[in-house]
């Protein structure tokens, strides 16, 4: 299930064609029924550990009255390069239905593609082009849709401080996990949209990687609870929760209703409008209040145990609207943090240490986290005495 930081965009697959070769047998020459195909959020070029990358879905929808099958999806620039390429495999994991898989499409059915792409140094493109491969059942042909442009958002990300101090804090999200934050649509107000498309859940560790002092249970033995939540710019207090429950085991926590699933929160909107989501909070222990401004750095809330999670943690995402789940995410970068390393194998996350990266230099700056890093917001300098202290 995990995957490394960067997934292979095109694993054994040579059929990159920037000077046009490995051309492919032509399609059937037919009109026929395609899919409806659309990216509904213009994507934004951020960077993680070093490099670009988009991220972005691309929704496909059956209008015709016979199944179609998704074969290959090559993303194109405007010179005809091959931005990414999926089939077989990278295909299948990367494509989900709208309710289970999603390589075959019945009529009225849509699958989503996630796509998240590493992007060549200087090269960001301004559009992109889809062109999806495919079968309509009972024939044994393969069809192809060119799809319209799809334009690319040349807008920077906002530039955010620490929502939290210090470290070792885990960043826990990976666009492979099927329930994960990149891949849960809601559609609560007429329109489906993915809030978590980069949300992030810290969880504290400590430098044996560990999230628990003593009883992995008890609520208040995690490493984090009731550590400073921060303001990571300045703005204005457009939302907050502060008296969900907390249960004092992690084993008792119950579930919640869709509406109640971020616990206490709060929601902070930044001077461009995007407002910043803390989710998870303690209860009685959220620090502002509505109407309220407050400046960067700020100390909002407590680290805590409620609504929908399995431990401790904070959850953090921007969003264009002031709506937990009815707003699409954002990207955003924070203006630096040290990377300590990486959590290669999530399943044995919390009981090994992590990996000290090889070839990344440690001080990272104006970067989104990668997935499932271990970071410390501060510069190295500042860290060097909370990392003796133990
Ligand atoms: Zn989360």
């Amino acid at each position: 299930m995990i995957r490394p930081i960067h997934w292979p965009l095109l694993p054994g697959l040579a059929l990159l064609s920037a000077a046009g070769q490995a051309r492919e047998e032509p399609p059937a020459a037919v009109v026929r029924q395609s899919f409806d195909v659309t990216v509904p959020q213009a994507p934004t070029p951020v960077k993680i550990l070093g490099k670009a990358e988009l991220t972005y879905e691309i929704h496909l929808t059956n209008f015709s009255d016979s199944p179609l099958t998704v074969k290959r999806i090559r993303i194109l620039d405007r010179a005809n390069k091959t931005l990414a390429e999926f089939a077989g495999e990278t295909l299948d994991r990367r494509l989900a239905g709208v309710s289970g898989p999603g390589g075959s499409v019945a009529p009225g059915s849509r699958s989503v593609l996630f796509v998240e792409t590493d992007l060549q140094p200087g090269g960001v493109p301004r559009a992109f082009r889809p062109i999806i491969d495919y079968k309509v059942a009972g024939d044994d042909r393969i069809f192809r849709t060119e799809a319209p442009w799809q334009e690319i958002n040349a807008a920077s990300p906002v530039i955010l401080g620490p929502p939290l101090a210090g470290g070792p804090w885990a960043a826990v999200h990976d666009p492979s996990w099927q329930r994960g934050h990149r891949r849960v649509f809601y559609t609560i107000d007429g329109r489906a949209r993915l809030p978590g498309r980069y949300a992030i859940d810290f969880v504290k560790l400590d430098q044996q990687g560990r999230t628990t002092t003593g009883d992995a249970d008890r609520t208040g033995d995690a490493f984090g609870y009731g550590d400073d939540v921060l303001a990571v710019a300045d703005g204005e207090i457009v939302g907050m929760r502060d008296d969900v429950a907390e249960s004092a085991l992690i084993s008792r926590n119950p579930a919640h209703p869709l509406g109640e699933g971020a616990g206490n929160y709060v929601a902070l909107r930044l001077g461009n409008g995007q407002v910043a989501f803390y989710e998870h909070l303690r209860p009685g222990n959220v620090r502002v209040r509505l109407g309220e401004r407050v400046r960067q750095g700020q100390v909002i809330g407590r680290l805590g145990f409620t609504g929908d999670t399995t431990g401790p943690h904070l959850h953090f995402h921007l969003a264009d609207a002031n709506s937990l789940l009815g707003a699409e995410g954002v990207p955003f970068v924070f203006d630096r943090f040290v990377l300590l390393g990486r959590i290669d194998d999530m399943a044995q996350f919390g009981k090994v240490p992590w990996h000290a990266p090889k070839d990344l230099t440690p001080e990272r700056l104006r970067e989104w986290p990668g997935f499932n890093i271990v970071l410390a917001f501060g510069t190295v300098e500042s860290l060097k005495p909370r990392q003796t202290r133990r």
